[in-house]
């Protein structure tokens, strides 16, 4: 039977690379895949998945609204030879996405590979990546490094003028922050999580 699989990393850790490099080594072996990406990235009712290192490739826009299990077995009945799919920045997935994911994988027997950040700029766990920790039959660590050379496992926002921003949305749109991806104790010193606990009634 076929696995989901959740690859999940910090900012800067080349998933959309891995996820591109997976989707050519299914098509030189012959087989199709079907890319999926968020609509914030949308452009002429498309979307494309960049990496950093220069390539890129068009890929099937999602949204909050997307049902994947339908978009995959409307695209498999058009393309028999579709034999993975593949979704870059799943932490924007819902949890009933997620469920979607494991019927591609169950129902159509349809490897789907899953690419995302584990956390928020806050540490703040995204939907799609709990559900995708907790359900994936597969869980990858792609890993990189923080300024000091220690692993990096949280993404920092910075501002123009690189102070870490400590307060906003999940989803910044338009705004000109940026982010680095840290490890966990130059995290704390921007956002001491481990300062904030408590012991709710
Ligand atoms: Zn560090």
């Amino acid at each position: 039977m076929a696995k989901l699989y959740f690859y999940y990393s910090a900012m800067n850790a080349g998933k959309s690379t891995t996820l591109l490099q997976s989707s050519y080594n299914y098509n030189e072996r012959g087989m199709d895949t079907l890319l999926f990406a968020p609509a914030l990235d949308t452009r002429f009712g498309e979307a494309t998945i960049y990496s950093r290192i220069g390539i890129q490739k068009k890929a099937t826009p999602y949204s909050a609204e997307t049902d994947l299990f339908a978009e995959a077995e409307t695209s498999l009945e058009r393309n028999p030879r579709i034999r993975c799919i593949l979704v870059d920045e799943a932490q924007f997935l819902s949890k009933a996405q997620v469920q979607q994911l494991l019927g591609i994988v169950t129902e159509l027997d349809i490897a789907v590979l899953s690419y995302g950040l584990r956390s928020d700029f806050l540490g703040e766990p995204f939907e799609g990546s709990s559900y995708l920790l907790a359900w994936a039959h597969e869980i990858v660590e792609l890993k990189t490094i923080c300024h000091c050379g220690k692993k990096a496992i949280m993404n920092m926002r910075i501002d123009t003028d690189g102070n870490p921003v400590t307060s906003g949305n999940q989803v910044q749109i338009g705004g000109n922050d940026s982010y680095v991806s840290v490890c966990m104790n130059h995290f704390l010193e921007a956002i001491p999580l481990h300062k904030t606990r408590s012991i709710s009634s």
